[in-house]
C-alpha cells in the first residue's frame, strides 16, 4: 500500500492509474479504524476498484472543541489494518493540504431541511464542514466510486444531494453497518466506552429493533416517546429518536405513511456521543 501526504504526489499517482483505465474506488474516514471501515475497503475491491482510503479528522465538522481534541488517532494501526484490507493508497494529509491557508473552500450549498433535522439540530456547523471536507478530497482524488457507511444515514443523503445539485461526476455507493456481534454499530467512539456502558450501548440496536415491530401498531410519536424511555431507562442520555422518510429525511406520522422509513438515534452513553439507525420497512 501506498502512503501520500502530499496533494501533488498523489494526484501524479491517480492519474497514472487512471490513464491505465483503472477505475477509482474511494473511502474518506477519520481513522481509528474499525472493520466498518475496511468493510468499504473490501467492497471497492470486490468492485474491482484500486481502493484509496483517506483519514483525515477534519477540524471544519467539529462543533465541539474538546470532541475533535478527543478524537482517537491511531495512524500505525489504521496504516496495518488497510494492508490487510489490501487497500491501494492511503492518502494523510496534513490540514494545510486540505485547507491551504488563505484559500477560502468552505462549500456552502441549500440542502433544504436535509441538513437541519436530526444531526444538524445536535450539531450546528458539522454537515455544512463535511460536505466541504468530502467536496475538497472529491477533488483532490477525482474517484470513479465514493463508499460510504449508512451508519451515517443522514451524512449519505446530504452527499448524495451534494453530487446532485454540483452535477459531480462520481457514483455513491453506500455500504451497509457493520455491527458487533450484540448489534453495537462499529464507531471509531465505541473504543472510549467503560466496560459498563459498553455493556449498555446495544440496548440503541434493540430499541430500534423494537420499534420496527411496533410501528406497526402505533404511531410514530407513540414509538418516538417509548423508545427514548427505554434508552434513558438503560443509562443512556438519548437526544434523539427520530422515524423518517428514507429519502426526504421528514418525518413520518405512521407506518403507512411511506415505503421506505428509517429510524435514526443519538444518544450520549457518558460522554461518548453514539449514532445509528435502522431501515424500518423498505430498501
Ligand atoms: P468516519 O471515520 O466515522 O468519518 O467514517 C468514515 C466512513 O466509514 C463513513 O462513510 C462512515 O459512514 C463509514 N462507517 C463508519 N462506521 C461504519 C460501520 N459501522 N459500518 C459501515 N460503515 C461505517
Amino acid at each position: 500500500m501506498l502512503i501520500f501526504k502530499e496533494v501533488a504526489t498523489l494526484q501524479t499517482w491517480l492519474d497514472a492509474a487512471r490513464g491505465k483505465g483503472r477505475i477509482i474506488g474511494f473511502a474518506p474516514t477519520m481513522g481509528a479504524l474499525h472493520d466498518g471501515h475496511l468493510e468499504l475497503i473490501r467492497m471497492a475491491k470486490r468492485d474491482g476498484c484500486l481502493a484509496v482510503a483517506s483519514i483525515f479528522v477534519n477540524p471544519t465538522q467539529f462543533n465541539d472543541p474538546k470532541d475533535l481534541e478527543k478524537y482517537p488517532r491511531l495512524p500505525e494501526k489504521d496504516t496495518a489494518l488497510l494492508i490487510s484490507a489490501d487497500c491501494d493508497a492511503l492518502f494523510m494529509p496534513p490540514v494545510a493540504e486540505v485547507y491551504p491557508p488563505g484559500v477560502d473552500l468552505t462549500l456552502d450549498l441549500d440542502f433544504g431541511h436535509l441538513d437541519k433535522v436530526m444531526e444538524g439540530e445536535f450539531r450546528p456547523g458539522h454537515f455544512k464542514g463535511m460536505a466541504t471536507v468530502v467536496h475538497r478530497l472529491l477533488d483532490i482524488v477525482k474517484p470513479h466510486r465514493l463508499y460510504m457507511g449508512q451508519k451515517d444515514f443522514q451524512q449519505l443523503s446530504i452527499v448524495r444531494d451534494m453530487i446532485r445539485q454540483l452535477r459531480l461526476p462520481v457514483q455513491l455507493v453506500m455500504c451497509p453497518t457493520v455491527r458487533e456481534p450484540d448489534g453495537l454499530a462499529m464507531s471509531s467512539r465505541n473504543m472510549r466506552l467503560t466496560p459498563a456502558l459498553r455493556a449498555v450501548a446495544p440496548v440503541i440496536y434493540q430499541t430500534m429493533q423494537w420499534a420496527q415491530a411496533a410501528l406497526r401498531q402505533q404511531s410514530a410519536s407513540e414509538v418516538q416517546h417509548e423508545a427514548m424511555r427505554r434508552l434513558a431507562a438503560a443509562g443512556l442520555k438519548p437526544e434523539y429518536f427520530d422515524v423518517v422518510d428514507g429519502v426526504s429525511l421528514l418525518p413520518v406520522r405512521q407506518w403507512s405513511d411511506s415505503d421506505f422509513i428509517v429510524a435514526c438515534v443519538a444518544a450520549f452513553a457518558g460522554d461518548v456521543r453514539l449514532i445509528d439507525n435502522l431501515v424500518l420497512k423498505g430498501q
